[in-house]
């Protein structure tokens, strides 16, 4: 394979009342969260997604099915670290990655830092390469309605010189 790839992921989940609402392994406070299988973190799953994609080896309902109950109310997080380790064992390094949340709300700027410094610390990686954005849908569609959060990711992987 080439010495560089890149994989793009996407992802939403329902808001629901009742639920905790975790968007790139971090606890946000408001009234819902997000409905699913596990913790429903919409970012990592579109993260794990984007780095199994520059791979070409398929996405995380393949990895880690919903049918499964070892991953019922699952830490998305450990998810990650699990994608994070495949990438590195079939030789390739994460390099920078991309992410995009779209929600009407809550304001997630001042979690931004906290989710880059968590996402890093989980792929090993330096926080600098992990960006973390939100923006809203001007009120339209299911994100808009606050029916649900969507994110969109994208990642480099860099293969790494043989020992
Ligand atoms: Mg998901």
């Amino acid at each position: 394979m080439k010495d560089i790839r890149i994989g793009q992921g996407f992802d939403v989940h329902r808001l629901v009342e009742g639920r905790e609402l975790w968007i790139c392994g971090v606890r946000i406070p408001h009234s819902t969260g997000l409905l699913g299988h596990s913790d429903a973190d919409v970012a990592i799953h579109a993260l794990c997604d984007a780095l199994l994609g520059a791979l070409a080896l398929g996405d995380i309902g393949k990895h880690f099915p919903d049918s499964d109950p070892l991953y019922k109310g699952i830490d998305s997080k450990l998810l990650l670290r699990h994608v994070t380790a495949l990438i590195r064992e079939k030789g390739y390094e994460p390099g920078n990655c991309d992410i995009t949340i779209c929600a009407e709300r809550p304001k997630f700027r001042p979690h931004i830092d906290t989710m880059r410094q968590t996402l890093a610390d989980v792929m090993g990686v330096e926080a600098d390469t992990v960006s973390v954005k939100a923006t809203t849908t001007e009120k339209l569609g299911y994100t808009g309605r606050e029916e649900g959060i969507s994110a969109l990711a994208v990642c480099l992987l860099f293969k790494k010189d043989p020992a």
